[in-house]
C-alpha cells in the first residue's frame, strides 16, 4: 500500500511587525495650541476686539471670586465660631472691605483707560494687580468660548495704559522678541525696522527661552510680539519686572504658521521708546 509523502515543514509566519507611521507635520504648535483643531480660525485668525469686552468680563471675573469667597466663608463660618465667636463677623468685614477695594481699583482701571489719564502709577496698573486680573479674566472667557477675543482687548487695554507713561531707553536697552511662526514678508518687515532703529531681535522658539534672552541681555525694555495665547503667559511673567509692550498678530493660516503682524504699530512703538529722532523714515 503506498503510502502518502509527508509534506514538507512549512515556514512559520513572520512575527507582525509594528507599523510605521510618518505623519508630516507642516507646523510645529505651541502648547497653548494643543486642543486646536486643525480647522481655520475664525475671522481669519485676527481676533481684534473692542477694550469693552474686557472690562465686562473683568467685571464678571471680580464678582465671580467675590462670590465664590463668600460662599466659602458661609461654609466655613460655623467652624470659624468654634475657633473664636467673634471670626465670623471680621471674616464678613474683611471680605466686605476688599471687595470695595477691588471695585474701587476696578473702576480707576476703567476710568483711567477712557479718560486717556492714568490715574495710578504703574505698579498699581498695568505692571501690577492689572497683570493678575487678565490672567484671571482669561480663565474665565474660556468657559464662554472668548478666550482668544477677551485676551485680545485686554492685551490692548495694557498696551494703552503702557504707551502712555513715555518711557524712553537707549537704542542698546530696546530688546525685540519675535516668534517663530511669523510669514516671511512679516519677519523682513521686522528685521527692517530693527535695522532702521538699530535694535536687537531674537526669535524665541518659546516662553522659556524668551525669560533666557531678557535674563542674559538686561534690556531696559521689550517689545514682544506673539499670539493672544501666548503674550498672556509672557506679559505675566516678565511685564511686573520689565516695561513690555505686547503685538499680537494676526493667524491667516491657523496657528504657529504663517503669522502677520500690523508693521506699522511696531514701528511706531519703537521709536516712541528710543527717541522720533533715531532712525531713517521708511521708504
Ligand atoms: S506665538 Fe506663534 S508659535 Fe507661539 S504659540 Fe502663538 S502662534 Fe504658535
Amino acid at each position: 500500500m503506498a503510502t502518502a509523502a509527508s509534506a514538507p515543514p512549512t515556514a512559520p509566519p513572520p512575527p507582525p511587525r509594528a507599523q510605521l507611521i510618518h505623519i508630516e507635520v507642516d507646523r510645529r504648535l505651541g502648547h497653548e495650541w494643543d486642543e486646536w483643531n486643525g480647522r481655520p480660525l475664525p475671522a481669519g485668525g485676527d481676533f481684534s476686539a473692542p477694550p469693552v469686552l474686557f472690562f465686562r468680563f473683568a467685571g464678571l471675573t471680580l464678582a465671580g471670586l467675590a462670590g465664590a469667597t463668600a460662599l466659602l466663608l458661609y461654609i466655613v463660618a460655623p467652624r470659624l465660631a468654634a475657633l473664636a465667636p467673634a471670626l465670623p463677623a471680621i471674616s464678613w468685614i474683611a471680605l466686605g472691605a476688599a471687595a470695595a477695594l477691588a471695585w474701587l481699583w476696578f473702576g480707576l482701571a476703567v476710568l483711567s483707560f477712557y479718560s486717556g489719564t492714568n490715574l495710578l502709577p504703574e505698579r498699581l496698573l498695568e505692571r501690577g494687580p492689572y497683570l493678575r486680573l487678565m490672567n484671571y479674566t482669561s480663565a474665565l472667557s474660556r468657559a464662554f468660548g472668548k478666550r482668544d477675543w477677551v485676551e485680545h482687548a485686554a492685551i490692548d487695554v495694557y498696551n494703552t495704559l503702557a504707551v502712555r507713561r513715555g518711557r524712553k531707553v537707549g537704542k542698546g536697552e530696546l530688546l525685540v522678541l519675535i516668534p517663530r511662526c511669523l510669514s516671511k514678508q512679516a519677519l523682513d518687515g521686522v528685521l527692517a525696522i530693527a535695522g532702521r532703529y538699530e535694535v536687537p531681535v531674537f526669535v524665541a522658539t518659546r516662553g522659556q527661552l524668551a525669560r533666557r534672552v531678557i535674563r542674559e541681555r538686561r534690556p531696559r525694555a521689550v517689545v514682544a510680539v506673539a499670539c493672544e495665547r501666548d503674550m498672556m503667559t509672557g506679559l505675566r511673567d516678565v511685564a511686573g519686572k520689565l516695561p513690555v509692550l505686547g503685538l499680537t498678530m494676526q493667524l491667516p493660516n491657523g496657528p504657529c504658521r504663517d503669522a502677520a503682524l500690523d508693521l506699522a504699530q511696531m514701528e511706531q512703538w519703537v521709536r516712541g521708546w528710543v527717541g522720533a529722532g533715531a532712525g531713517a523714515s521708511p521708504q
